[in-house]
């Protein structure tokens, strides 16, 4: 059965299928990690787009779940320190303002914005919970619906940081973030933006489930913020190049330059033998730093992160 928008509830149209077992060999070679298959053995993972808000999503794929992420989180990359996303938003926070933080992690934002704001995060992992409680910070393990049930039209500012391209049903979620938030409040939303070069990246394994269910841009993220009520009072903030992602970036240029794809199909997952092959010379080619330095140094595009800031009317 074909799905309909997990944003808006238009018609999708289906882009790529990918095979379980190609999913499931690339996540344990590359993370050591077992993917269990959702239902029936091999059944692949189907990767759609909504026709009207052009958010990308993945069914007959599971969330990850804390064992998944438990795993994942032991990769040094996983919770990256200074986060763009993290400075601009510390920007828009003012002394006296009462801040959430939903999918918190450790909680490190708390650290970013002023000491005169009051920061609570919200974090079902238990582990990275007691890892932020050791920091001093103010974090919760409870889910936001619960949060919800005495906290609504409190906070000054709501803001989730690269937690809502991991969910497949966002806006219940989203409901549930925006009934926090103060009337003249900020929702505040941080998520890759298949927009940038990362939306032309085959078998981008971590942009895929069980990681990542949900491929957001700007006008989904519109869509999302006019079903929630916020018609007009949305700003976006788009990430600059950043130094950690400027190899992928360089990677997907190359391998654009030398080879032609066939449709959108291919940009998600291509197994083709001609791409193995190039990719794997471009792999040997891109560890050379100074030439990754020099062809990066100009003309950059924008960068991995997308942020839509929504003010709640008053
Ligand atoms: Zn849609």
């Amino acid at each position: 059965m074909k799905r309909t928008c997990p944003v808006c509830a238009s018609a999708t149209k289906e882009i790529a299928r990918i095979p379980f077992i190609w999913i499931q060999k690339r996540y344990e070679r590359s993370y050591g990690i077992k993917i269990i298959p959702l239902c029936e053995k091999d059944a692949d993972y189907i990767y759609s787009k909504c026709e009207t808000c052009g958010i990308g999503f993945f069914s007959n794929a599971p969330e990850g779940d804390g064992k998944f992420y438990k795993a994942l989180q032991q990769n040094p990359w996983y919770y990256r320190k200074g986060k763009w996303e993290y400075k601009e938003i510390a920007n828009l926070v003012k002394v006296g303002d009462n801040v959430l933080d939903v999918g918190c992690g450790i909680g490190e934002f708390a650290d970013c914005i002023t000491a005169g704001a009051l920061f609570t995060g919200l974090e079902i992992n238990a582990e990275a919970a007691e890892t932020a409680a050791r920091y001093g910070r103010r974090v919760l393990i409870q889910s936001v619906d619960a949060h919800a049930i005495d906290n609504c039209n409190i906070y000054d500012i709501v803001c989730s940081f690269q937690v809502m391209e991991h969910v497949s049903e966002p806006l219940p979620l989203l409901r549930s973030m925006y009934r926090l938030v103060k009337p003249g409040g900020f929702l505040v939303i941080a998520v890759p933006n298949n927009d940038s070069y990362i939306g032309s990246h085959p078998n981008a394994i971590l942009n895929m489930p069980p990681h990542h269910m949900l491929r957001w841009n700007e006008s989904s993220l519109r869509k999302a913020g006019s079903l929630l009520g916020v018609d007009s009072d949305i700003k976006f903030k788009y990430e600059p190049m950043d130094d950690a992602h400027k190899k992928d970036y360089l990677s997907y240029v190359a391998i654009n330059l030398i080879h032609k794809y066939g449709d959108e199909c291919e940009k998600v997952f291509n197994s083709s033998f001609a791409y193995k092959l190039k990719s794997k010379l471009l792999s040997r080619f891109l560890n050379l730093n100074k030439v990754k330095d020099d062809i990066c140094a100009n003309a950059y595009p924008i960068g991995h992160t997308i942020i839509a800031v929504m003010r709640k009317p008053n």
